[in-house]
């Protein structure tokens, strides 16, 4: 199936969750099996040509494209989740949202000075998890390699996030 249009298979939700806020919902992707190979495997692709021995993933979606580009590239995945779900002594970062702020916690000595990382969700929007997730990458003394995103909201970031590193986005808006 050569002529997919991954695009296609993300839907524009106005006003959700909020108005003015046109949201990209990725499910239909997961919903059509040849979608979701062809989006996994261009992953997998990418992720093993930055020679990463990491793959790192924020919840809840980047979840469901991280678990099989780790099982496809046999690359060991490390989950970054929201405060207070990770069960053993963590790693935290602050960071701010658009009104307020959050923390992402990942579990100590998951990342080893030295590892080399790529790191996976489904949408890059103002950079600020990716940001967050990269200092506390980059706390352990790892390196990030590589960022991959199924889509990227070009219009909300600036550049700074994306520069100097290999980066893949499937779709851009
Ligand atoms: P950022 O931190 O502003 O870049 O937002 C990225 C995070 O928010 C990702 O983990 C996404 O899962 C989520 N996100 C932001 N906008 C959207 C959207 O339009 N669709 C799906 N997820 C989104």
């Amino acid at each position: 199936m050569k002529d997919i249009k991954i695009q296609d298979y993300i839907t524009e939700v106005p006003d959700f969750p909020k108005q003015g806020i046109s949201f990209k919902d990725i499910t239909p992707i997961l919903n059509n099996p040849p979608v979701f190979h062809q989006v996994v495997d261009e992953m997998a692709r990418f992720t093993k040509s930055t020679g990463a021995n990491i793959i790192v993933a924020p919840e809840a979606r980047g979840f469901i494209f991280a678990a099989p580009v780790a099982y496809a590239t046999n690359i060991a995945l490390v989950l970054i989740r929201k405060a207070g779900k990770l069960p053993r002594a963590t790693i935290k970062k602050e960071y701010d949202l658009e009104y307020g702020k959050a923390t992402l916690e990942m579990h100590k000595g998951d990342i080893k000075p030295g590892d080399k990382v790529v790191i996976i969700d489904d949408v890059l929007a103002t950079g600020g998890t990716l940001e967050a997730i990269i200092e506390m990458v980059e706390a352990q003394g790892a390196k990030v390699v590589g960022l991959s995103v199924l889509a990227d909201l070009t219009f909300l970031h600036d550049d700074k996030i994306i520069a100097n590193r290999q980066y893949q986005s499937l779709v851009n808006y």
